[in-house]
């Protein structure tokens, strides 16, 4: 007989949970400061891992466009997901899976396939309790095994879409017990004409949460400054929890600052107790802050670098900016990314570029600004310019080398010019036909061959590598030994696959089909980025010293 199987649940297992919800505005930053607080907790020394709940009915972010939603991550596993996962593995150093992105397309999917081969024969199927039970049992999947599991719930408190995970998240309060479970609301606090701090909007979002029965524990509010005491007392008081208990977060220049504000908030401290973790918890004189240390080091000097996308939005190209950071922290200098609009480089590359000290085309899809990335391309190849093609950045690198060293004329993407009479790129083989558009590309994480005495050799220091990959063309096996004879070099293979190109006789030009930024961490810089930056920082030298000859 069909067994009803997620209702009950194993009451033994001693994770926490710590709930994440909005108020009165999305992006507000709620994903960071809860990344910011796990990255707090496991310097105390818990195992932490997080979810990130997504209301929408998309089954993943594979087929969002990066200009509304910011870029797609993709993880190991091969997972699309939401940008916030990005910030978590960052933050936390930790490598997820796609169950750690839980959609409502992927729970009405599984409930929905249940009812079908008849999981819940005789009953009526229901948003309570199936599809909160549902949630609610992916939830436990992904903390099971973590001491600390936080949860973060997209969107704001009040959305249509978020009302199932709120009920799941008021069941779970029944369910679990007190000092295991928390809550964490965080709102905005906006300021009056005459620069006063408003709680308004805090108590109104808390009064939505109560009267579908959640009473936050935790109050967190954003603003532009600390929260006044005054502020702090009007919201406790308003929305029951103690003075203590209300928190401000404030703006900063760099989100990997937002650790430090909450710790000298005692926003950890807080949790810690709450989820009476205190005792287990390394004393604070012994937790080394390494990320402190990495964050408030002095730079000396800074790298310029041209960053040349379709889509002139810093979210869909999230990775990317974060690895140059990670790649600047490595160097000791500061990163000014310059977001170039691809399509203005199209007729001549107007300056834009002059000055600059590296260029990276990023990933992509669609023939939109390939005309203008060629044109960054070709600059950085003849001038010397350190360059970093990062998927459709290595590829067009291949094209452009096609169409003007080896002088194949229309030479292109089979993606981007189904008629060009030299498709260099050409579409995967076991991705023909595929018409299916959900998870269906090369993905995830795939080893790389280095060849030794080769510049990937020297980046990555090793003769494997294991990237990320998200992509359904390639290098036509058919052009590589032209494309070699005439001087560019596939270091770095997977089978018969190319994987990382790079050119003699140029300071740094490198392309990789895979997107090394998706494993780039904030103490642990991506090789590729920290090859650039390295190369970018070598030429100012010798300027500075031809200057000092001269
Ligand atoms: N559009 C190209 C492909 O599918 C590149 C993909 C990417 O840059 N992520 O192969």
């Amino acid at each position: 007989m069909p067994t009803e199987p997620e209702t009950e649940y194993d009451e033994t297992l001693g994770n926490k949970f710590v709930f994440v919800t909005g108020g009165v505005m999305s992006g507000l930053g709620k994903g960071i400061t809860a990344a910011s607080t796990g990255r707090l907790l496991s310097n105390a020394g818990f195992d932490v891992t997080a979810v990130k709940v997504d209301p929408y009915l998309n089954v993943d972010a594979g087929t969002m466009n990066p200009f509304q939603h910011g870029e797609v991550y993709v993880l190991k596993d091969g997972g699309e997901v939401d940008l916030d996962l990005g910030n978590y593995e960052r933050f936390l150093d930790i490598d997820m899976t796609s169950k750690h992105n839980v959609t409502t397309g992927k729970v009405y999917q599984s409930v929905i396939e249940k009812e079908r081969s008849g999981d819940y024969l005789g009953k009526t199927v229901q948003v309570i309790p199936h599809v909160t039970n549902d949630i609610k049992r992916r939830i436990r999947e992904v903390a099971e095994g973590s001491d600390v599991c936080l949860i973060e719930v997209g969107g704001t408190v009040g959305d249509i879409e978020g009302m199932p995970y709120l009920e799941a998240l008021r069941q779970f309060a029944h369910e679990e017990d007190e000092d295991d479970i928390l809550f964490v609301h965080v709102t905005l606090v906006p300021y009056s004409k005459n620069g006063e701090q408003k709680t308004k909007p805090t108590q109104h979002s808390v009064k939505e949460l109560r009267s579908i029965g959640l009473q936050p524990d935790v109050l967190v509010g954003r603003a532009d400054d600390p929260l006044d005491p005054k502020t702090k007392e009007k919201i406790a008081l308003f929305c029951d929890v103690p003075t203590d208990a209300v928190f401000s977060n404030p703006d900063v220049p760099d989100i990997y600052q937002v650790p430090l504000v909450v710790e000298d908030e005692g926003l950890d401290e807080y949790v810690m107790d709450r989820l009476d973790l205190s005792d287990r918890a390394l004393p604070k004189s012994e937790r080394h802050n390494e990320w402190r240390d990495l964050v408030t080091q002095e730079q000396s000097g800074s790298v310029d670098v041209a960053l040349v996308g379709k889509y002139g939005l810093e979210d869909a190209y999230l990775s990317i900016y974060e690895s140059l950071k990670h790649a600047g922290l490595a160097h000791n200098v500061n990163v000014n990314t310059e977001w170039i609009h691809a399509e203005e480089l199209a007729d001549g590359h107007d300056g834009q570029l002059d000055g600059m000290d590296a260029v990276v085309v990023p990933g992509g899809f669609g023939s939109r600004g390939t005309e203008g990335k060629m044109e960054a391309i070709r600059y950085a190849r003849e001038n010397g310019v350190p360059y970093l093609g990062l998927c459709l950045g290595f590829q067009l690198a291949v094209v452009e080398y096609a169409r003007n060293v080896l002088g194949l004329e229309g030479a292109h993407s089979a993606e981007l010019d189904e008629e060009t009479p030299h498709p260099v790129i050409d579409i995967l083989p076991e991705q023909q036909g595929v018409d299916d558009m959900g998870g269906t590309m090369r993905l995830g994480a795939h080893d790389t061959d280095i060849e030794e005495d080769s510049l990937a050799h020297r980046v990555y220091g090793d003769t494997t590598c294991t990237e990320r990959h998200r992509h359904r063309y390639e290098v036509n096996p058919e052009y590589i030994d032209d494309l070699e004879s005439a001087g560019l070099r596939f270091s770095g293979k997977s089978g018969r696959r190319m994987e990382i190109l790079e050119l003699a006789d140029h300071p740094y030009f490198f392309g990789t089909q895979f997107h090394p930024e998706f494993r780039s961490r904030p103490g642990r810089a991506s090789p590729p980025f920290v090859g650039l930056l390295g190369a970018a920082l070598d030429l100012q030298e010798e300027a500075r010293d031809e200057e000092i000859r001269a």
